[in-house]
């Protein structure tokens, strides 16, 4: 028996289909949304469907951006001799939020796993060997410390050793398997100012 009308059904069905979403929190947002002004829903479904049709690579670092740079890698206060490598946008997020690194990124776009069956042509590695060929002082590896981030940073490393430039890898004072996301601003920034030379 259905409890709700077609339409009901099918915004909730759509809701419960995001990642942690599960049927009871898209019942309370459907029925939420039902309660909003029209010009409110249309706002929210408009901004999904801008940044879908929009939202596109960096053609430097691989972040997600509205434009063919991101804001970071426009920049030309930034030192962009400095790059740091990260797993996606949200750790890149991350250590924007503590304000305190200059240089610029590299987004992989995930981390090898062998296990997954992701090896190094599924991120954007080759992409990250052709900036080196520019003017590079050091790479910071900042992949996440799981098992899939040890593999890639170790990986990394051995690419970039041969040409010289320094690299180094985040202290480990991150919590093993634990997300950069999650992690609080001085953690990261003690993580970034006491990484090693691999
Ligand atoms: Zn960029």
């Amino acid at each position: 028996m259905e409890y709700y009308s077609k339409q009901i059904s099918k915004l909730i069905e759509e809701l419960a289909s995001l990642p942690g979403i599960g049927h009871k929190t898209a019942q309370r947002l459907a029925f939420h949304i039902l309660n909003m002004p029209l010009d409110n829903v249309q706002s929210l479904s408009d901004a999904i469907i801008d940044a879908r049709k929009n939202v596109r690579y960096c053609k430097q670092c691989f972040t997600l951006t509205d434009d063919e740079l991101c804001p970071i890698c426009k920049d030309a206060k930034r030192n962009h001799r400095e790059i740091m490598v990260v797993e996606n946008t949200r750790d890149l997020t991350a250590y924007e939020k503590t304000g305190k690194y200059e240089g610029v990124y590299h987004v992989l776009h995930g981390a090898i796993s062998p296990m997954l069956g992701i090896g190094p042509n599924d991120i954007k590695l080759k992409e990250l060997m052709q900036r080196l060929q520019g003017e590079v002082d050091e790479v910071i590896i900042a992949t996440n410390s799981s098992l899939e981030g040890e593999t890639t940073a170790m990986y990394i490393s051995k690419l970039i050793k041969p040409t010289g430039i320094k690299v180094t890898r985040i202290a480990s004072g991150v919590p093993v398997g634990g997300d950069l996301e999650y992690i609080d601003e001085v953690t990261l920034l003690r993580a970034l100012e006491g990484r090693v030379e691999l």
